[in-house]
């Protein structure tokens, strides 16, 4: 039984009336920036006489990490963008990985390096990461590149949260004097998003940042009333269908990162079809956040052909 006092159809808030919450088209918006990138990365290649070029690595054969990687060099050569693919076998040693990675921060001719997550139980997975040239950083997971994040002067900027922020800039949805609630506390998508949705500014413009951020994770104490106060509500857990309706302001943008296999398909971490009838905004999934995330790789390889051109 649904108990949602506020789902009664129509309702009025900021005094504007919610049918039902518009459908953020995370497709339709990571194609107008790979556009954008696909232009720049032919005039960087007219200038230079190279295109920029991102390096992946895999380590083992995990099907959900082939899919990925295949998607986004797909991405590169539909752009316009060299890519590289680099296997290791699963029993690979850190020590490999790490030559390999030495190796691709010595290629000139490779730009971005991005080494698959996750990687083999054998392997530490943050010498992995800090091994990655700063400059080649292009998932901005590189603590000099986390740091800079922090300071409100990124190199890079993570490609989840990144694409997540587009999406809302683009779609005029301001972040200045919100509330925030990210639900998730990791150094993918929680942690970077709140860091650079709290700051001064953005190259989006101060709209764009400028959020009063409250982070939520297993820890946290009623979760439902947190999420409840929030005006843009990003879910980040892992946990297909956490966020109910009763979870939900009504008129709020909620952001669903959440990529979850289940015996009904993909799902995200909002139950869509309910939250649908009460928040303002709304991503589905599949369709969101994860075009978004291939776009702003692209863009960033753009960015690190750039900065080593420069
Ligand atoms: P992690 O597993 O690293 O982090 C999950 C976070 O959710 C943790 O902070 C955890 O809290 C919190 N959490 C888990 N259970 C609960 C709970 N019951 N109540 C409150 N908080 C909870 O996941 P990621 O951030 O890497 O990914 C999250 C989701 O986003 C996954 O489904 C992933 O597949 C997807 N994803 C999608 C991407 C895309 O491009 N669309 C990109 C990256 C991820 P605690 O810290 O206390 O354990």
């Amino acid at each position: 039984m649904l108990v949602f006092p506020y789902r009664v159809g129509v309702f009025h808030v900021n005094e504007r009336t919610i049918v039902s919450a518009a459908i953020l088209d995370g497709k339709a918006i990571a194609q107008e920036i790979r556009s954008e990138v696909a232009q720049q990365a032919a005039e960087f290649a007219s200038a230079h006489g190279r295109k920029p070029c991102l390096a992946t690595v895999l380590v083992g054969e995990d099907p959900a990490s082939q899919v990925y990687i295949r998607m986004k060099h797909k991405a590169c050569e539909k752009e316009g963008l060299d890519s590289r693919h680099h296997m290791l076998p699963d029993g690979a040693t850190e020590e490999q990985l790490l030559e390999q990675i030495a190796e691709l921060n010595a290629d000139d001719a490779v730009n971005g390096i991005l080494v698959q997550l996750p990687v083999p139980d054998q392997i530490n997975e943050k010498k992995v990461l800090d091994a990655i040239d700063p400059l080649k950083d292009v998932d901005a997971f590189h603590p000099e590149n986390v740091g800079r994040i922090v300071q409100g002067r990124p190199r890079f900027l993570p490609c989840t949260p990144y694409g997540i922020q587009q999406m809302l800039h683009r779609k005029g949805i301001e972040v200045s004097g919100k509330h925030v609630v990210v639900i998730g506390r990791s150094e993918i998508v929680g942690k970077p998003m709140a860091m650079m949705l709290m700051q001064r500014g953005s190259e989006l413009g101060r709209e764009s940042a400028n959020g009063t951020v409250t982070v939520c994770h297993s820890r946290t104490a009623d979760l439902p009333g947190v999420c409840r106060q929030a005006d843009i509500l990003i879910a980040a857990i892992g946990v297909a269908k956490f966020v109910t309706a009763d979870m939900v302001k009504p008129g709020a943008a909620v952001i669903d990162v959440g990529i979850n296999r289940t015996d009904d398909g993909l799902v995200g971490d909002v139950d869509f079809d309910a939250v649908k009838e009460v928040a303002g905004h709304i991503t589905p999934v599949p369709g969101g956040v994860g075009p978004l995330t291939i776009a702003m790789l692209l863009h960033n390889t753009l960015i690190a052909a750039r900065l080593q051109a420069s």
